[in-house]
């Protein structure tokens, strides 16, 4: 396995690759790697030649305020998984190249930013758009794997690759749980003790949501009301900051509860902000 850290580097490597008619995939990250990142490389490694993992916390998906020198980080030890789960490459940028003193380009892609998470981090998706789009142009993947996880940034990123006319084939991959049901999350090991025991009150609350979809409920708000009761009963400390029915294409909110919708949440455990989703089919 090889970790660069140098942009020619990793460019120089893809060139060869494709020259010698491999096929790339690519999956980025922000370290500290856990089971859900893990996935996104078996589904990497089934569909293409050779692997690449990225490592970046990006300093300009975060908002004065939010967690980004808190983030937590694991170089040495996200490198050794890396090489036990036979990645080709890991491709670890340093800030001041990605972005130097000089810097003044960002990309922005309007309407499916709107809602969600761009409500309440308005300048978030802008930073996960104008990184992607630079690790995309680095790096020159054939197909890129993004999780469920964060549904809305992988919407964005396959509108912002049909835009851009990437050809990049976008996979999404299903979220990957902690036994109790939380969503695996880099983020969950700054909860407390008492938190990390309440969060998988999270998913257990979006079943209960599942289980109104399959007797027929079709009210969103009667879908709103059950999550905010089983949250403030079951996780006392959590402050929701979200619970939307959303389309999946435009990730606007939907009047009717229908197949093929998202609900997706976002709650605060103190300064630990986490998300879910399902996803409602037949
Ligand atoms: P992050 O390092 O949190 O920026 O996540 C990097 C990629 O891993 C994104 O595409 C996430 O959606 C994905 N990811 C994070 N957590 C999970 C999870 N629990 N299951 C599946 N994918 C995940």
């Amino acid at each position: 396995m090889i970790v660069f850290s140098k942009s020619s580097e990793m460019r120089e490597w893809s060139f060869e690759q494709h020259k010698a008619g491999k096929t790339i995939s690519f999956v980025p990250t922000m370290g500290y790697l856990h089971d859900g990142h893990l996935s996104l490389v078996s589904q990497a490694q089934k569909n293409a030649d050779v692997t690449v993992l990225s490592i970046f916390v990006n300093p300009a998906q975060f908002a004065p305020g939010e967690d980004y020198n808190k983030y937590p980080r694991d170089e040495k030890r996200d490198i050794r998984v890396c090489e036990e789960r036979g990645v080709d490459v890991v491709y670890i940028p340093e800030v001041n190249e990605m972005y130097p003193d000089s810097y003044s380009t960002y990309v922005e892609v309007e309407g499916l930013t709107d809602y969600l998470c761009g409500k309440s981090r308005p300048t978030h998706f802008r930073g996960v758009a104008t990184i992607v789009t630079k690790l995309f142009n680095i790096v020159n993947p054939d197909i890129a794997v993004f999780g469920q996880k964060d549904a809305q940034q992988a919407r964005i990123i396959e509108q912002l690759c049909s835009d851009l006319q990437f050809n990049i084939n976008i996979v999404v991959a299903p979220i990957v749980r902690e036994q109790d049901g939380l969503a695996m999350s880099s983020r969950n090991v700054r909860l407390t003790d008492e938190h990390r025991k309440e969060a998988p009150a999270i998913y257990r609350a979006l079943m209960e949501l599942k289980e109104q979809y399959n007797k027929g409920v079709t009210e969103v708000e009667d879908y709103k009301r059950t999550f905010s009761e089983y949250l403030s009963k079951n996780a006392p400390d959590a402050v929701i900051d979200y619970v939307e029915v959303v389309d999946w294409n435009s990730m606007s909110p939907v009047k009717v509860v229908e197949k093929n919708v998202l609900i997706a949440v976002a709650a605060k455990f103190s300064n630990v902000r986490l998300i879910d989703n399902i996803i409602l089919e037949q």
